[in-house]
């Protein structure tokens, strides 16, 4: 492993590097002056190409072996090693050997990679929630048993993590994620029922992935992210608390025993998560724009609508039964969304096949890795023929 002091960026590895969160990684590491020695991506081969161009890691890795194999014939010319398939992506994590990887694959696929980069770097930042919310214990101990430390990139655990720096974890009484209650806050569940993929993709103050602006307008998010709190600052579930705060300068705050209230505020600008989880416990010149406290503005909070947004109160319970519920819940969101973003399921619909599918599949108790990826696999089929079942209703009575 390498060994570095603190705070030292001088190699990084960023897995998942065409997408939003690999991408901005990139310009984190540029305003770093740090050298990007692996990258990895998935199927978009034409736009990896370009990356690698301009970067030259040492490793380019993709999971689809297609795309692998254009890839290798069209970096032939360079001196960067090409590997293909999952296992590929996999072993350039082993090779990987830098201060920081950054996990930006998006899903469970992230688990493998994550794992190898443990073994082979000195820091794990972690952007992926979906495998931390299926399977957050298993992976964090062997993160551990790796040898790397891990950082949360995620706005919310990182402003949690940057509150922490102000106490001791035993004197913490309560973890307070914050969240913009996306484009529909504050409509009735009646007023929900027409809503399109473009109108729930516009998020008022966060720019992001499709999947993930889908999930922060349905409050799925913010339950993903109280499930990936609990694992990530040990906490328990009733420590954790979700609040409305429609403006996103506030990412999130640490209660401690005593009554202070100790929060991260900024930008919503992911680059500034992604920059403290590579130069902690130090900081660097950052990218994201300043907040102008000369303007007048004001700071609101609400609580969460749960009745009208109910996959808020299914993470609180899927993370309560624990076993496969979390892992069913999210792989079955991953399904119906994507469904949602085709054209091919109504967005409360959404609602209806995750709720029915984690509640039909779930199972608590002491679960395997290996139990977690069936329960996924499985989520993923339930989750896909009940949407068509309603799409198909829908289409029929219309
Ligand atoms: P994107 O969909 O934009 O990017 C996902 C990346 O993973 C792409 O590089 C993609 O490659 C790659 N990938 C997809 N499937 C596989 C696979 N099976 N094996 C290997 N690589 C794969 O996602 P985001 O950047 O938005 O999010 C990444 C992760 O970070 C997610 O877990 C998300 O929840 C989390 N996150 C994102 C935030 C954001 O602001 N976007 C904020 C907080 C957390 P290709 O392009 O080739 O398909
Ligand atoms: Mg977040």
């Amino acid at each position: 492993m390498k060994i570095t002091t603190d705070g030292e960026c001088r190699h990084v590895a960023i897995f998942g590097a065409t997408g939003s969160i690999g991408r901005q990684s990139l310009d984190v590491a540029d305003n770093l002056g740090a050298r990007v020695d692996v990258l990895t991506a998935g199927s978009r081969d034409v736009e990896f190409e370009a990356i690698c161009r301009r970067y030259k890691p040492r490793i380019a890795a993709m999971s689809n072996t297609d795309a692998a194999s254009r890839l290798k014939t069209a970096l032939a010319d360079t001196d960067i090693k090409v590997y293909g398939g999952e296992n590929g992506v996999e072993s350039a994590a082993y090779e990987a050997d830098a201060d920081n990887a950054v996990i930006a694959i998006s899903g469970m696929a992230a688990s493998a990679p994550m794992m190898a980069a443990a073994k082979s770097c000195r820091r794990i930042c972690m952007a992926n929630k979906e495998a931390i919310v299926a399977a957050g214990q298993l992976l964090l101990a062997a993160i551990r048993d790796g040898g790397a430390e891990l950082i949360p990139v995620d706005s919310e655990h990182s402003a949690i993590f940057q509150s922490l720096q102000a106490g001791r974890k035993e004197d913490v009484a309560k973890l307070i994620l914050t969240a913009s209650g996306g484009p529909f806050f504050g409509k009735k569940r009646a007023e929900l029922e027409k809503i399109t993929p473009a109108d729930a993709l516009a998020h008022p103050t966060w720019l992001m992935g499709p999947k993930i602006t889908i999930d922060c307008a349905m409050m799925m998010n913010k339950g993903f992210e109280v499930i990936e709190a609990m694992h990530l600052f040990s906490m328990a579930l009733d420590d954790i608390e979700v609040i409305v705060h429609r403006e996103s300068v506030i990412h999130s705050m640490v209660e401690y025993r005593d009554g202070a209230v100790i929060a991260q505020l900024g930008a919503p600008d992911m680059r500034t998560a992604i920059q403290y989880a590579m130069t902690y416990p130090t900081r660097a010149d950052g990218l994201a724009q300043r907040l102008d406290w000369r303007m007048a503005k004001s700071l609101t909070f609400y609580p969460p609508d749960t009745e009208s947004f109910p996959l808020l109160a299914l993470a609180y319970d899927a993370a309560r039964r624990g076993g496969t519920y979390p892992a069913v819940m999210s792989a079955a969101d991953e399904v119906a969304v994507g469904k949602f973003l085709r054209g091919e399921l109504d967005f409360c619909d959404i609602f209806d096949v995750v709720i029915e599918t984690t509640q039909k599949l779930g199972r608590s108790g002491d679960v395997t890795l290996d139990e977690i990826v069936n329960a996924d696999r499985e989520a993923r089929v339930v989750a896909g023929e009940l949407s068509d079942r309603i799409f198909a209703k829908r289409r029929g009575a219309v």
